[in-house]
């Protein structure tokens, strides 16, 4: 009871007050800046697609919760003496996650279709068919390794189990987010460091001025499936690095790709992958004490159901569905984080450039060639973009003009 009613304070406090906010001058941002025929084709991209991850995830919910629930204690109700319990738990969290990953199917194929369309994707089925079953054994193994950790931990009804599930989480997580820029992305993308050139010499030029340590500024070849513009900022200690996209030095006028390397460098110098990490790490170990206190509760409350007993493999459906239902339910916390801190890179890279025109130039022409959704309903810019809309974006730099 105590527990929903804090939930229920936290979205009065946290969510309504952002999605009631309304800001006419970000209308006319857009109408500046964007003609009518690219907002209603934008409009005519993005809306379905919304729609579109709202009933998927409504699907997911229920299907998983569902097999958790119902269909998970009859298929684990005997015990087995054959099988080891690891093995029965590692089942169990692999039928739930493949379940989720058979609900995806249509609804990412159908993107790609669409994207394809729009002319924003240009690579094949069987490419695109390949980097989707590279990405889904990726999770697989991620699934796997953690949530058997977890089970292991919580199962065992320690009173500290918690903590030392998190303190393995930990580990895991920054192992890799260090080994994800050498290991992970050259297996979807061919990553070269950025070769001499005057955008290079720019860019370290940027760099110094920045007062930061170069520790590499990398390109990779997203121009073979897509002409969307984009960059990142990834790694951790020596693996990071700023990734430019192929199509962003191709197509921005030098000032422009610079003005992308200077946000990037924002988010070094504000330190925000390590933030983010920590950020994560707490809220894993406050959400695995929580999680093995609820799992206790539980516990005791059932009768001739395998979940009375914590080391059984119906606990593991059980997890992946709290972890889908968490991970989708606090969007619109981790979201706002995460704007928070592209404000901030903006901040510093308006900063750095000192030309606001140019900020202004590259996220109109990034947006256009983006197929972006630039001035979006508030509730959706709260829950879904972790990135604030393209015309607030221009506002905070048409303030500083
Ligand atoms: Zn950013």
């Amino acid at each position: 009871m105590r527990l929903k009613v804090f939930l229920a304070i936290m979205l009065v406090l946290v969510v309504l007050p952002n999605i009631a906010h309304t800001e006419p001058n970000l209308d006319s941002v857009a109408e500046r800046h964007y003609d009518q025929a690219f907002l209603e084709r934008s409009e005519a991209y993005h809306a379905p697609r919304i729609s579109s991850f709202i009933l998927r995830s409504v699907i997911q919910l229920v299907v998983l919760w569902g097999f958790a629930l119902l269909l998970a204690p009859k298929l684990f109700s005997h015990g087995s003496h054959r099988i080891p319990n690891w093995v029965r738990r590692w089942i169990g969290l692999t039928v739930a996650w493949g379940l989720s990953l058979l609900i995806r199917i249509p609804f990412t194929a159908h993107a790609f279709s669409r994207a394809r369309e729009f002319g924003l994707r240009h690579d094949s089925w069987g490419s695109f068919a390949m980097d989707w079953a590279q990405g889904a054994a990726i999770q697989w193994v991620l699934v796997s390794v953690v949530g058997l950790c977890l089970l292991g931990f919580l199962g065992q009804g320690r009173r500290f189990g918690w903590a030392m599930a998190g303190t393995l989480i930990s580990v895991l997580a920054c192992a890799y987010a260090y080994v994800a820029p050498i290991v992970i992305d050259p297996l979807f993308n061919q990553i070269r460091p950025l070769e001499e050139s005057e955008l290079r010499t720019e860019v370290v030029h940027l760099v110094q001025q920045s007062g930061l340590e170069l520790e590499g500024v990398w390109v990779a070849d997203a121009s073979r499936r897509t002409r969307a513009v984009n960059a990142y900022f990834t790694g951790f200690g020596s693996s990071r690095r700023v990734v430019l996209y192929d199509t962003l030095i191709d197509t921005l006028p030098k000032d422009e790709a610079l003005l992308v390397v200077a946000h990037e460098l924002g988010h070094w110098q504000k330190q925000h992958v390590n933030k983010g990490l920590l950020m994560g790490l707490v809220a894993t170990f406050a959400g695995l004490a929580l999680a093995q206190f609820l799992m206790n509760r539980v516990a005791r409350r059932q009768g001739s159901s395998p979940l009375k007993n914590l080391t059984s493999p119906a606990w593991a459906p059980v997890a992946y569905a709290v972890y889908v239902s968490v991970f989708l339910l606090s969007l619109p916390v981790s979201n706002s984080i995460s704007r928070a801190m592209e404000t901030e890179a903006d901040q510093v890279a308006l900063k750095l450039i000192q030309t606001p025109d140019v900020f202004i130039d590259a996220k109109v022409r990034m947006a256009k060639q983006n197929l972006s959704n630039v001035n979006p309903p508030r509730w959706v810019e709260v829950i879904f973009f972790t990135h604030p809309s393209n015309v607030r974006r221009i506002a905070l730099a048409e303030a500083g003009l």
